[in-house]
């Protein structure tokens, strides 16, 4: 008997996390992607698979399920990884103060643990020790190599029978058939995973669609010094403001208060600092948010500088050369929904912006799941007047 067919299109981890859901669930999967290789955002991440950026509830539980489904992959495609856990650091007393209200309200439901000033600087050689008032240890988190996870997935994915046709722009997609040019493709299901490119298809549905997009710059330091290991991935007291789950457990109002008077610019900018290592102790640092339909394509040195200077505030390495730099941009709602799952046509699902658009590395393995299981129910969008 034939197995059911589907197609994917794009080879971001979303595309990615869909041929591997569709796949064990014994359907024959075919990956069309534009690029000779994914460029998109999932290669110009930090990698973080970050449960506690996202609040509890199908959120947290799809984060752990994406996070089981990673330990999963990369053992099977012999992925660099570290279970690191997260390390949210204090250098204020508002921030203390947010730690501690998140702590006691999630303490049983998640592995959290409050460290002391002393405690957490024995965690990382890289925290600044002066002012810091105590951190918050999180053991749900890991950090995968986005470019060595884009490059292995599909490998790995092709040797348990998923099909991949690099160099394959999708231009017109249809009930049962994808074309790419002249070039036609036939499949039951189809799914569209074309990220930041998502009004190229369905553009009068994405024309209506609570959708932006979010230019990020981030850079790389080379590793500091040989053996020098950063512990857990280190965030300062700004990313207590951005990420959901915080605002859901503490009160948030003097530490903005705060910020908004000393840290102005970095609020305008949508900076907040994040930093993990790769296996090659390369230190990945950012970032900053901006929100437009078109972006300048022209990254600004001053966000980068911006970043380092409150970097400085929390971590110092002992060398700190910059090798790279780089922006990415991902499709961002702006309703505050989590995802952007459309049943745009009788059997073509489109599947973009995962987590809102900042999080496809901590939930797309989950959403994906949760979408061939029939666990989330695409919206249904209008049909064209
Ligand atoms: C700087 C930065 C840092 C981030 N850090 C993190 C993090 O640490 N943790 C986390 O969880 N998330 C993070 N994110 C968010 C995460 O990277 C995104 O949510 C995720 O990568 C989106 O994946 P995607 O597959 O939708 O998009 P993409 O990776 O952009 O993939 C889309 C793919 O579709 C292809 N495509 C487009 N159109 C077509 C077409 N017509 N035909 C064929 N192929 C097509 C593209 O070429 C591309 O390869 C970060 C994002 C950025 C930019």
């Amino acid at each position: 008997m034939s197995r059911p067919t589907a197609i994917v299109i794009g080879a971001g981890i979303v595309g990615l996390a869909m041929a591997r859901a569709l796949s064990l669930r014994g359907m024959q999967v075919t990956v069309l992607e534009q690029h000779t290789r994914a460029v998109g955002a999932s290669i110009r991440n930090f990698g973080m698979v970050w449960p506690i950026g996202v609040p509890n509830g199908v959120l947290y539980e799809r984060a752990l399920r994406s996070r089981a489904a990673w330990l999963q992959l990369v053992e099977g495609a012999g992925l660099w990884h570290d279970v690191s856990g997260s390390l949210h650091v204090a250098h204020a007393d508002d921030e203390w103060d947010v730690l501690c209200q998140y702590h006691e309200a999630n303490r049983t439901r998640r592995p959290l643990h409050l460290l002391s000033a002393a405690q957490a600087q024995a965690m990382s050689p890289a925290l600044v020790g002066e002012g810091l008032r105590g951190g918050l240890l999180g053991d749900d988190e890991l950090v995968v190599d986005p470019r060595q996870a884009m490059a292995r997935i599909p490998a790995y994915l092709e040797s348990h029978g998923v099909r991949f046709l690099w160099n394959m722009p999708v231009t017109a997609v249809e009930t049962g058939r994808v074309w790419s040019g002249s070039r036609c493709f036939d499949a039951e299901r189809v799914y569209v995973c074309n990220g930041a490119q998502f009004e190229q298809l369905f553009p009068e549905l994405h024309a209506a669609a609570p959708l932006t997009r979010c230019k990020l710059q981030m850079l790389r330091l080379a590793a500091p010094a040989p053996g020098f290991r950063l512990g857990p991935a280190l965030c300062g007291g700004l990313s207590l403001l951005h990420y959901a789950g915080f605002a859901e457990a503490a009160d948030l109002a003097p530490l903005r208060a705060r910020c908004d008077r000393e840290h102005a610019d970095l609020l305008a900018a949508g900076i907040h600092v994040m930093v993990s290592q790769n296996g090659a102790g390369e230190i990945a640092v950012g970032d900053s948010h901006h929100y437009a339909h078109t972006h300048d394509p022209f990254d600004e040195h001053a966000i980068n500088q911006r970043i380092l200077d409150y970097l400085a505030r929390f971590a110092r390495f002992p060398s700190q050369r910059i090798v790279q730099t780089w922006h990415g941009i991902y499709p961002r709602l702006t309703d505050g929904s989590s995802e952007w799952v459309v049943e745009a046509l009788p059997g073509v699902t489109l599947v973009n912006a995962v987590g809102g658009g900042g999080l496809g590395m901590t939930l797309a393995l989950g959403l994906a799941e949760d979408i061939v299981a029939g666990r989330l129910t695409p919206r249904s969008v209008p049909p064209p007047t």
